[in-house]
């Protein structure tokens, strides 16, 4: 055990006060990991979209003061009682749904929705006690989503911290902590194309480009890149999208002007959007006998799915998936693994990289739009 297991360790955190307020970095206390959960020495930690919306807070619960972050890579520090699986040293990737092993869903080989574990935004404190880990004079700062990652160290639940091939370099598989895994997931687990079939992808952010990315790995012949933001296309050729679409350009309902490119539709499609006339399209352009669309982007709450029944007896498909199905433990390691071979490019995904005391520029760059993901190294 390191020499600071079991007290309190002082570091530096990225602490959001306000909602879209900047974040400031202060001097945090880190209280030892208790039953089932571990401390963590964070290395690398990247942005996602998940952690801006929740930031800025428009159309959620605002918890204060707060430490963001999900997407990282880091090194157990310490573990708390009770905790069999993890040990000081380990290198790991936090999530921000977990896998307790016991529910029914964990132990189903179909889902990965742990009951005790899922996602839950509006939390602030760990399970076990209903306590906050982080405080700044005695004063609790809350956790996000579990994980907490823009700090130097963060405690986790056990079952939310997958255990990986300490060889491989966390400054790049930091970002399978969600949004890559997501999206290579969705078509990887449940879109499942066939070799040589042809795949729309709607939607051509990190996601949908991860999901572009399954498609390749999968051996799809034809990658057709669907986005109203056409800047979107070129660089998605390096994600394996060979063709693209934007339904702006078009008179025509866009699953038409796709079953024209495709003899009668697409065999799989991915939308990755959270717009919900996507969600509609990309079901009703997959061909008819065969075709499977999944979704994967977060609508609004007002949002309702409307399609003629008809397109389901024609025998189109249509599935949801959250975190691309993967369990955190059991199968974030073997996609690691994807990444070491040489079969997963992850490279691609990281436009920028800032030292810790610029974690705001990671802020600007994605509200911008100019990043895919930009790594925050936490020891600068
Ligand atoms: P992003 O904003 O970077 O990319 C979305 C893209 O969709 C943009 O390029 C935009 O131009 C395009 N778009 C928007 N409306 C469109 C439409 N009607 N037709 C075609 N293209 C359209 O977002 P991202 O970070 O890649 O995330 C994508 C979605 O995935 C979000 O909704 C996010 O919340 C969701 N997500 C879901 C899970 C899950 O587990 N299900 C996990 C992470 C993220
Ligand atoms: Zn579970």
């Amino acid at each position: 055990m390191a020499s600071t297991a079991g007290k309190v360790i002082k570091c530096k955190a990225a602490v959001a006060w306000e909602a879209g307020k900047p974040l400031v970095i202060e001097e945090v206390e880190v209280a030892p990991p208790q039953a089932m959960e571990v401390r963590i020495k964070i290395l690398f930690t990247s942005l996602c979209h998940t952690d801006v919306y929740f930031w800025e807070a428009k159309g959620q619960n605002p918890v204060f003061p707060r430490i963001f972050g999900h997407e990282a890579g880091g090194i157990v520090e310490s573990v708390g009682e009770g905790v069999t699986e993890l040990a000081p040293g380990d290198h790991v990737l936090p999530v921000f749904t977990g896998e307790c092993k016991e529910c029914s869903h964990c132990k189903s080989a179909e889902s990965n929705m742990c009951d005790l574990l899922r996602i839950n935004t509006d939390r602030g404190v760990m399970i076990g006690d209903g306590q906050s880990r982080f405080s700044i004079n005695g004063k609790p700062i809350f956790h996000f989503v579990g994980t907490s990652t823009f700090s130097e160290y963060t405690v986790i639940h056990e079952g939310c911290v997958a255990k990986i091939n300490p060889a491989a370099p966390l400054d790049k598989v930091c970002v399978l902590s969600c949004g890559i895994s997501t999206g290579l997931g969705a078509t990887i687990n449940v879109a499942k194309p066939p070799k040589g079939s042809t795949v729309a992808i709607f939607g051509l952010g990190a996601v949908g480009l991860a999901a572009a990315e399954g498609a390749r790995l999968a051996g799809a012949s034809r990658i057709i890149g669907v986005d109203l933001n056409s800047d979107r296309f070129e660089p998605a050729r390096k994600f394996g999208c060979t063709e693209f679409v934007n339904p702006k350009e078009h008179t025509k309902p866009v699953q038409q002007v796709l079953a024209e490119m495709t003899n009668g539709g697409v065999d799989r499609s991915v939308e990755c959007t959270g717009n919900i006339n996507a969600m509609i399209q990309a079901f009703e352009c997959v061909h008819d006998g065969w075709g499977v669309a999944v979704l994967v982007g977060v609508p609004n709450k007002d949002a309702e799915f409307k399609t003629h029944p008809m397109n389901f007896l024609n025998e189109r498909t249509l599935k949801g998936t959250f975190f691309g199905n993967y369990k955190p433990r059991t199968d974030l390691p073997s996609v690691v693994e994807k990444y070491m071979s040489g079969e997963l490019e992850l490279d691609k995904f990281i436009t920028h990289s800032v030292p810790f005391s610029e974690i705001n520029t990671a802020f600007d760059l994605m509200l911008k739009g100019e990043s895919l993901r930009c790594i925050i190294r936490m020891d600068e």
